[in-house]
Protein backbone atom coordinates (compact mmCIF):
# COMPACT_ATOMS: atom_id res chain seq x y z
CA UNK A 1 0.00 0.00 0.00
CA UNK A 2 1.32 3.26 -0.80
CA UNK A 3 1.74 6.32 1.43
CA UNK A 4 -1.47 8.07 0.16
CA UNK A 5 -3.74 5.01 0.11
CA UNK A 6 -7.53 6.54 0.64
CA UNK A 7 -9.03 4.06 3.29
CA UNK A 8 -12.84 4.74 2.40
CA UNK A 9 -14.26 5.79 -0.50
CA UNK A 10 -17.35 5.02 -3.07
CA UNK A 11 -15.63 5.55 -6.08
CA UNK A 12 -14.94 2.53 -8.12
CA UNK A 13 -11.94 4.15 -10.46
CA UNK A 14 -10.01 4.87 -7.33
CA UNK A 15 -6.42 3.67 -7.43
CA UNK A 16 -4.78 2.72 -3.85
CA UNK A 17 -7.96 2.62 -2.00
CA UNK A 18 -10.47 0.63 -0.01
CA UNK A 19 -13.49 0.71 -1.85
CA UNK A 20 -17.22 -0.05 -0.92
CA UNK A 21 -19.28 -0.79 -3.86
CA UNK A 22 -22.80 -2.11 -3.29
CA UNK A 23 -23.83 -5.58 -4.57
CA UNK A 24 -25.63 -4.65 -7.67
CA UNK A 25 -22.17 -3.11 -8.63
CA UNK A 26 -20.17 -5.76 -7.99
CA UNK A 27 -22.23 -8.41 -9.41
CA UNK A 28 -21.68 -6.20 -13.22
CA UNK A 29 -17.98 -7.41 -12.39
CA UNK A 30 -16.19 -3.98 -12.34
CA UNK A 31 -12.52 -4.57 -12.65
CA UNK A 32 -10.37 -3.49 -10.10
CA UNK A 33 -8.26 -0.41 -9.99
CA UNK A 34 -4.90 -0.96 -9.22
CA UNK A 35 -3.87 -1.53 -5.79
CA UNK A 36 -7.34 -1.12 -4.63
CA UNK A 37 -9.68 -3.43 -2.82
CA UNK A 38 -13.38 -4.26 -3.13
CA UNK A 39 -15.41 -4.03 -0.12
CA UNK A 40 -19.40 -5.61 0.08
CA UNK A 41 -21.48 -2.62 1.13
CA UNK A 42 -24.83 -2.99 3.36
CA UNK A 43 -24.47 0.19 4.45
CA UNK A 44 -26.97 1.34 7.67
CA UNK A 45 -28.35 4.25 5.27
CA UNK A 46 -29.90 1.99 3.06
CA UNK A 47 -32.25 -0.66 5.62
CA UNK A 48 -35.42 -1.67 5.44
CA UNK A 49 -37.83 -0.85 8.16
CA UNK A 50 -38.37 -4.20 9.02
CA UNK A 51 -35.84 -7.17 9.54
CA UNK A 52 -35.83 -9.84 6.48
CA UNK A 53 -32.60 -10.80 6.84
CA UNK A 54 -29.69 -10.19 4.38
CA UNK A 55 -29.60 -11.20 0.66
CA UNK A 56 -29.09 -14.37 -0.66
CA UNK A 57 -26.96 -12.32 -3.22
CA UNK A 58 -24.78 -10.65 -0.79
CA UNK A 59 -23.97 -13.91 0.40
CA UNK A 60 -22.49 -15.29 -2.81
CA UNK A 61 -21.05 -12.19 -3.85
CA UNK A 62 -19.24 -12.64 -0.48
CA UNK A 63 -17.51 -15.14 -0.39
CA UNK A 64 -16.00 -13.96 -4.08
CA UNK A 65 -12.36 -13.63 -3.79
CA UNK A 66 -13.33 -9.90 -5.24
CA UNK A 67 -14.05 -9.08 -1.98
CA UNK A 68 -11.74 -8.45 -0.29
CA UNK A 69 -13.83 -7.11 3.13
CA UNK A 70 -17.51 -6.73 3.84
CA UNK A 71 -18.57 -2.96 4.47
CA UNK A 72 -19.60 -0.12 4.95
CA UNK A 73 -21.59 -1.99 7.84
CA UNK A 74 -22.65 -0.39 10.96
CA UNK A 75 -25.17 1.49 13.35
CA UNK A 76 -26.55 5.17 12.78
CA UNK A 77 -28.71 6.47 16.06
CA UNK A 78 -29.53 9.32 13.67
CA UNK A 79 -31.34 7.04 11.05
CA UNK A 80 -33.42 5.36 13.70
CA UNK A 81 -36.55 7.20 12.45
CA UNK A 82 -36.26 5.35 8.81
CA UNK A 83 -34.78 1.89 10.36
CA UNK A 84 -34.94 1.18 14.19
CA UNK A 85 -31.76 0.80 16.31
CA UNK A 86 -32.97 -2.92 16.97
CA UNK A 87 -33.77 -3.78 13.40
CA UNK A 88 -30.30 -2.24 12.65
CA UNK A 89 -28.45 -4.35 15.27
CA UNK A 90 -30.18 -7.45 13.65
CA UNK A 91 -28.74 -6.65 9.98
CA UNK A 92 -25.33 -5.42 11.61
CA UNK A 93 -24.77 -8.62 13.84
CA UNK A 94 -26.04 -10.92 10.83
CA UNK A 95 -23.00 -9.16 8.78
CA UNK A 96 -20.05 -9.14 11.33
CA UNK A 97 -20.82 -13.44 11.85
CA UNK A 98 -20.78 -13.56 8.23
CA UNK A 99 -17.53 -11.26 7.83
CA UNK A 100 -16.40 -13.98 10.93
CA UNK A 101 -17.16 -16.72 9.19
CA UNK A 102 -15.40 -15.79 6.28
CA UNK A 103 -12.72 -14.38 7.80
CA UNK A 104 -12.51 -10.96 6.09
CA UNK A 105 -12.02 -7.65 7.43
CA UNK A 106 -15.09 -5.50 7.99
CA UNK A 107 -15.48 -1.22 7.61
CA UNK A 108 -17.84 0.30 10.36
CA UNK A 109 -20.18 3.41 9.85
CA UNK A 110 -21.07 3.65 13.57
CA UNK A 111 -22.91 6.99 14.92
CA UNK A 112 -23.82 7.72 18.56
CA UNK A 113 -23.97 3.63 18.89
CA UNK A 114 -20.25 2.66 19.87
CA UNK A 115 -21.67 0.43 23.25
CA UNK A 116 -24.21 -1.49 21.09
CA UNK A 117 -21.80 -2.05 18.20
CA UNK A 118 -19.16 -3.06 20.90
CA UNK A 119 -21.56 -5.82 22.13
CA UNK A 120 -21.81 -7.68 19.23
CA UNK A 121 -17.80 -7.32 17.97
CA UNK A 122 -16.74 -8.61 21.53
CA UNK A 123 -18.80 -12.05 20.33
CA UNK A 124 -17.00 -12.42 16.98
CA UNK A 125 -13.40 -12.81 16.34
CA UNK A 126 -12.16 -10.78 12.88
CA UNK A 127 -9.15 -10.42 11.32
CA UNK A 128 -9.25 -6.97 11.13
CA UNK A 129 -11.64 -3.92 11.90
CA UNK A 130 -11.50 -0.54 9.96
CA UNK A 131 -13.65 2.46 11.39
CA UNK A 132 -14.23 5.21 8.77
CA UNK A 133 -15.26 8.74 8.98
CA UNK A 134 -14.00 9.28 12.52
CA UNK A 135 -14.99 12.35 14.25
CA UNK A 136 -15.21 12.90 17.90
CA UNK A 137 -13.51 12.93 21.13
CA UNK A 138 -10.13 12.03 21.13
CA UNK A 139 -10.59 9.56 24.22
CA UNK A 140 -13.38 7.84 21.64
CA UNK A 141 -10.29 7.68 19.46
CA UNK A 142 -8.01 5.84 22.05
CA UNK A 143 -10.91 3.01 22.64
CA UNK A 144 -11.28 2.12 18.57
CA UNK A 145 -7.17 2.19 18.26
CA UNK A 146 -6.94 0.04 21.40
CA UNK A 147 -9.94 -2.22 20.55
CA UNK A 148 -7.18 -2.83 17.38
CA UNK A 149 -8.97 -0.81 14.96
CA UNK A 150 -7.46 0.85 11.69
CA UNK A 151 -8.77 4.39 11.83
CA UNK A 152 -9.91 6.68 8.63
CA UNK A 153 -10.37 10.44 9.49
CA UNK A 154 -13.16 12.64 8.37
CA UNK A 155 -11.12 15.84 7.00
CA UNK A 156 -12.70 17.68 9.79
CA UNK A 157 -10.21 16.33 12.38
CA UNK A 158 -7.38 17.61 10.92
CA UNK A 159 -8.32 20.80 12.37
CA UNK A 160 -8.32 19.69 15.97
CA UNK A 161 -5.00 20.63 17.67
CA UNK A 162 -5.36 17.83 20.27
CA UNK A 163 -5.50 15.05 17.79
CA UNK A 164 -1.49 15.81 16.95
CA UNK A 165 -0.80 16.33 20.80
CA UNK A 166 -2.40 12.81 21.18
CA UNK A 167 -0.66 10.97 18.26
CA UNK A 168 2.84 12.54 19.46
CA UNK A 169 2.05 11.30 22.61
CA UNK A 170 1.34 7.94 21.53
CA UNK A 171 3.75 7.07 18.69
CA UNK A 172 2.36 3.49 18.95
CA UNK A 173 -0.87 4.69 17.42
CA UNK A 174 0.21 6.97 14.83
CA UNK A 175 0.43 4.00 11.84
CA UNK A 176 -2.99 2.79 12.91
CA UNK A 177 -4.86 6.01 12.08
CA UNK A 178 -5.64 6.70 8.28
CA UNK A 179 -7.28 9.36 5.93
CA UNK A 180 -10.11 8.64 3.34
CA UNK A 181 -11.97 10.78 0.53
CA UNK A 182 -15.04 9.22 1.24
CA UNK A 183 -18.00 10.66 -1.83
CA UNK A 184 -15.64 13.68 -1.92
CA UNK A 185 -13.01 14.53 -4.37
CA UNK A 186 -10.63 15.69 -1.61
CA UNK A 187 -6.96 15.21 -2.77
CA UNK A 188 -5.47 12.36 -0.47
CA UNK A 189 -2.05 13.30 -1.02
CA UNK A 190 -2.50 16.82 -0.18
CA UNK A 191 -4.79 15.33 2.91
CA UNK A 192 -1.83 13.40 4.28
CA UNK A 193 0.67 15.78 3.68
CA UNK A 194 -0.64 18.29 5.66
CA UNK A 195 -1.13 15.47 8.34
CA UNK A 196 1.77 14.57 8.83
CA UNK A 197 3.29 18.17 8.07
CA UNK A 198 1.22 19.23 11.35
CA UNK A 199 1.90 15.71 13.18
CA UNK A 200 5.60 17.26 12.79
CA UNK A 201 5.36 20.51 13.37
CA UNK A 202 3.83 20.66 16.93
CA UNK A 203 -0.38 21.02 15.62
CA UNK A 204 0.45 24.53 14.83
CA UNK A 205 -1.01 25.39 11.59
ZN1 LIG B 1 -18.94 5.90 3.05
Amino acid sequence: MTDFFDYHTHNWNKENAFISVKMEVLADKIALPSNSKFFLEYHPWNLPSEYSGVDEEFYSLAESEAVFGIGEIGLDKLKIAKTSLQVQLAYFEELVKLAARLNKPIMLHIVRAWDEARKILDKYKLPQIYFHGFYGKIEFLRELLNYGMIVSLNPKMLERAELYDFLRANGAYEGRVKLESDDSDVDLSCLYAKFYERLRNGGNK
